[in-house]
């Protein structure tokens, strides 16, 4: 058991005090939650998983110059960030319609967006992660002006860059959901990119086939969420054909469940 002190527990991930002040350690979870916590669920290896999407992402993030709180991967449900004040606004990215946007409008999934679409919910889950507009965010001082400018031309930069690196794996980049938060220094701020990037807040589809690749298996009880995950691990080259991270020897004993390998391709 872990005698660190435990900050926040989330739906999917747990935050500890990190060794240096300013720091947290993020645990991933291979809960599962869906519509708002109504829907509770294992996937099993999702922790392992997502730790490696979202350490892969905001690297590649940061050499592009997006600032983010990610500091390194510690082992394999855990990593290093920077301590921030979570900016209570959830970010939505959409390139195409799907989930609430087709039940809100009436449009059908699937359907491609004229143009990229960036919506704002109110972080409040008693509240169900209301819809909010940016007036209502200035008005109710939830981010300033200035930080909602950084957090809208990030996003933009963001999806530019994600759905070129899913495009060339065969992954086309639906929607998904990035958090931000403050950095402050002494009396000023910085916004910088939070949370994680894995698919529990991407929608992922195969190209070829439109197969989902994220949590709408889940969501939908589609069945195959374990081997969703590792398929987008595996073509970003973060696991081999038999599931194992390259160049680690995986702790089995970390996860519950054995990460199944998908099947090898016939020569
Ligand atoms: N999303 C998320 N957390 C939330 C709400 C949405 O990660 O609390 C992600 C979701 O996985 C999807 C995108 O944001 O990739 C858009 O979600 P949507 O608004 O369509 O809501 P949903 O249908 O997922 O409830």
């Amino acid at each position: 058991m872990s005698r660190r002190r435990q900050v926040y527990e989330g739906k999917a991930k747990i935050l500890y005090e990190g060794p240096e002040p300013g720091t947290l350690i993020q645990y991933f979870k291979d809960d599962a939650t869906a519509f708002n916590a109504q829907k509770k669920g294992t996937i099993n290896g999702k922790g392992v998983i997502n730790n490696r999407i979202s350490e892969y992402v905001f690297t590649r993030l940061a050499h592009i110059g997006i600032p983010t709180h990610f500091i390194r991967r510690l082992n394999m449900r855990e990593q290093l960030v920077r301590q921030v004040e979570i900016i209570p606004i959830e970010v939505i990215v959409r390139n195409v319609a799907a989930g609430s946007l087709t039940k809100r409008l009436g449009i059908e999934e699937g359907e491609p967006l004229p143009h990229t679409l960036i919506e704002y919910c109110y972080k409040d889950d008693a509240l169900g992660d209301p819809f909010v507009s940016e007036e209502e965010i200035a008005c109710f001082n939830w981010a300033s002006h200035e930080e909602m400018q950084d957090i809208s031309s990030m996003a933009i930069r963001i999806n530019d860059f994600l759905c070129g690196m899913f495009a060339a794996i065969g992954i086309r980049l639906i929607d998904f959901k990035l958090e931000f938060g403050r950095i402050w220094d002494n009396d000023f701020s910085r916004t910088i990119l939070a949370d994680e990037i894995s698919p529990d807040g991407c929608r992922l589809w195969d190209i070829a086939t439109g197969e989902k690749l994220d949590k709408d298996r889940f969501r939908r009880d589609l069945g195959g969420e374990e081997q969703a995950y590792q398929e987008v691990a595996r073509r970003l080259g973060l696991l081999q054909d038999d599931g194992q991270s390259p160049g680690e020897v995986l702790d089995m004993s970390a996860h519950r469940g054995r990460l199944r390998s998908s099947p090898k391709p016939k020569k």
